[in-house]
């Protein structure tokens, strides 16, 4: 078939053999009117209490605590909470709170309804205890899937809690401020106090630092050391400059008896959980991850 040569400017163009037999010039810029269908939506009628559709679920909880000797703005240990809803996961996704790790707390603070109080001026055992309650009411599940790095082997592991299976210790505190009398071994008396929410977060967050080094099968968790130094406030006999130094010198025996004591005295939840490694033999408790790992909520 021969190729139609464009170019020739001799033979009419559709447009203009359309022109010659309609007489009058296609104006092709014209607006068609479209015909629309008639469109009746066929929504349900609209509630006019719309105060009702966008209520949020709160919940009462009562601090393990019972906040009453530990905290004067929360007299009855009493916590409104509501769960996790889109400004906190903005929150959680806002990048430079994420990188000075504000993100996570700012989150679980802005669930706080009443009274308005920061979860890290509590207790760890207390704080621990209302992030899981946010956790269910946010997710409406006690189950909490997370990666674990093995301790042994280094290797990931997929591990799961649930927090039903947590027990709270509920112990009404006159004050934060405790004392042994006598220590079995070095027959010395201490004082220590329960760690808050900042001051345990802290701790953890530099243990996690350390962990997740790319030497770290080098490393020790001193999580049991940093706790001790942050917990005791006064040992008989040991000048505060030297505190430091008795601890790294307590004996198995003393430091046991204390790590016990707090034990007995800490209301809450204590979130530590079976670690068994599917790659390697070992087998023990370990910190429950509360990072953002926690809500990840990247949507
Ligand atoms: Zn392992």
């Amino acid at each position: 078939m021969p190729e139609r040569d464009f170019s020739d400017k001799s033979k009419p163009t559709l447009r203009e053999q359309a022109e010659a037999h309609f007489g009058k010039q296609i104006d092709d810029t014209q607006q068609v009117e479209e015909k629309k269908p008639e469109y009746k939506p066929t929504r349900a009628p609209v509630d006019t209490n719309q105060d009702f559709l966008f209520q949020t679920p709160t919940k009462e909880v009562i601090l393990p605590s019972g906040g009453a000797g530990l905290y004067p703005q929360i007299p009855e240990g009493k916590v409104t909470i509501k769960p996790i809803e889109q400004r906190e996961i903005d929150i959680l996704n806002t990048d430079h709170l994420v990188q000075k790790n504000l993100a996570f707390d700012k989150a679980i603070d802005s669930c706080i309804m009443s009274p308005k109080i920061s979860t890290n001026m509590l207790i760890s055992g207390d704080k621990v205890f209302l992030l899981f309650k946010i956790f269910e009411l946010s997710k409406g599940t006690s189950k909490y899937e997370f990666t674990q790095i093995c301790p042994s082997c280094r290797n990931k592991n997929m591990s799961e809690v649930d927090f039903d299976n947590i027990e709270t210790t509920r112990i009404e505190l006159e004050k934060n401020e405790f004392v042994i009398e006598e220590l079995p071994i070095c027959k010395r008396s201490i004082t220590y106090h329960l760690l808050t929410g900042n001051e345990r977060s802290e701790i953890d967050q530099k243990i996690r630092v350390i962990m997740n080094s790319t030497t770290a099968s080098k490393l020790i968790d001193s999580t049991s050391t940093e706790v001790m130094n942050a917990s005791i406030d006064e040992v008989s006999g040991v000048p505060a400059e030297y505190k430091k130094e008795f601890v790294k010198k307590l004996i198995y025996g003393d430091a046991v008896y204390i790590k016990e004591h707090m034990n007995k005295n800490t209301p809450g939840m204590n979130p530590v959980y079976m670690f068994d490694c599917v790659h390697c033999e070992y087998s023990g408790e370990i910190l429950i991850p509360i990072t953002s790992e926690f809500f990840s909520m990247k949507i």
